[in-house]
């Protein structure tokens, strides 16, 4: 397989760039000035293209490549991929999902704890010496507190089983109810926001899912309520959570992703009521090498003309 072209369209770990490298001919994309010398030089050769969270495959793209079979993404979000163009020229589309359910959901259970009892700043407040002028503020509890979750999928329901554990009634939205499921379920996003302590968004970024966090929705929520987003940047109207956690309106913020990547909002530096993560749900070295285990084996099934691992598409 060796003479195979395969794009690698953003840098995500060494494992994965040396192993597609030894059963491929890889291209990396950041080692061109721009797309069109890119593509000028090699888009006859590629006949994958491995995505990210970060990077996709948009109908551009797709449409460059002349010789493209497949695309597979490291990651389970999937929207930066042109779906309905690969649907339209035939191409199958694979990406990582369940191996990083457990990973995403411990860490928002984490990022719940470390934004109600304060983890960062309590940390902070010992390492600048702070400890010997006074004990810190009091905090918020957390088990107990009611969790609405937007997404009752693989990592929505991951997050309710753990939430489930610290004694939390937990309620959901999504399009359709889970008649199987005995959480709560709200029609509404504003509902749900008005009767839970903690939201949380895990659902997939769609158009529909663009901005689902919008002014009304953190006026809901309130100045005792929490937001926390696991999803995407873009479920997050963020100019609206800005000025609402400037002015009080919302009780916190815990983020593991922005609109902007890896741009974020400089307001929120200065508040003591949010936690900021740099993307990282799913990173560890365990999780991150099944994404990448996935990938190889999706493709490497494709060019064998084997049945994929993890088709999407
Ligand atoms: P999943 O099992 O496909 O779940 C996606 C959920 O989104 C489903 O419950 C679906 O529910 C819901 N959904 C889709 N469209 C919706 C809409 N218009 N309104 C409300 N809900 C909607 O996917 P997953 O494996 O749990 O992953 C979920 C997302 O987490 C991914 O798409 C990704 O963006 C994000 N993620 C983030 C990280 C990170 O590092 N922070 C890591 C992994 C994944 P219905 O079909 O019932 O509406």
């Amino acid at each position: 397989m060796e003479s195979i072209g395969v794009l690698l369209v953003a840098r995500v770990m060494p494992y994965l760039e040396q192993e597609l490298d030894k059963r491929f001919k890889l291209f990396r994309a950041w080692e061109y000035p721009n797309r069109a010398q890119l593509l000028s030089q090699h888009a006859a050769a590629i006949r994958a293209v491995v995505a990210s969270s970060s990077a996709g495959a948009d109908a551009a793209l797709i449409e460059a490549l002349p010789k493209l079979e497949i695309v597979s993404s490291f990651s389970v979000g999937v929207d930066k991929i042109d779906k309905e163009k690969c649907r339209e020229k035939g191409i199958p589309v694979t990406y990582t999902p369940d191996v990083l359910t457990d990973e995403v959901a411990d860490l928002t259970i984490g990022l719940i704890l470390a934004l109600l009892r304060r983890i960062c700043e309590c940390d902070r407040f010992v390492r600048s010496g702070q400890w010997k002028r006074g004990n810190y503020k009091l905090t918020t509890k957390f088990s107990g507190k009611t969790v609405g979750i937007i997404g009752l999928g693989r990592i929505g329901e991951a997050i309710a089983k753990r939430a489930e554990g610290f004694k939390c009634p937990i309620s959901y939205y999504s399009r359709t109810e889970k008649r199987e499921s005995n959480y709560k379920y709200y029609p509404s996003v504003v509902e749900l926001a008005s009767n839970c302590d903690i939201l949380v968004v895990a659902c997939a970024l769609t158009e529909e899912t663009h901005h689902i966090i919008n002014r009304e929705v953190i006026n809901a929520l309130g100045p005792k309520g929490y937001l926390i987003n696991i999803g995407r940047g873009k479920h997050v109207d963020e100019t609206e959570l800005v000025s609402a956690l400037v002015e009080g309106r919302l009780g916190g913020a815990g983020l593991d992703v922005f609109e902007n990547e890896p741009s974020v909002p400089e307001e929120l530096f200065g508040l003591e009521n949010v936690v900021l993560l740099p993307h990282v749900g799913s990173a560890t070295v365990e999780t991150r090498t099944a994404m990448a285990d996935l990938v190889l084996g999706n493709l490497e099934a494709h060019f064998l003309g084997k049945p994929l691992l993890t088709p999407l598409i």
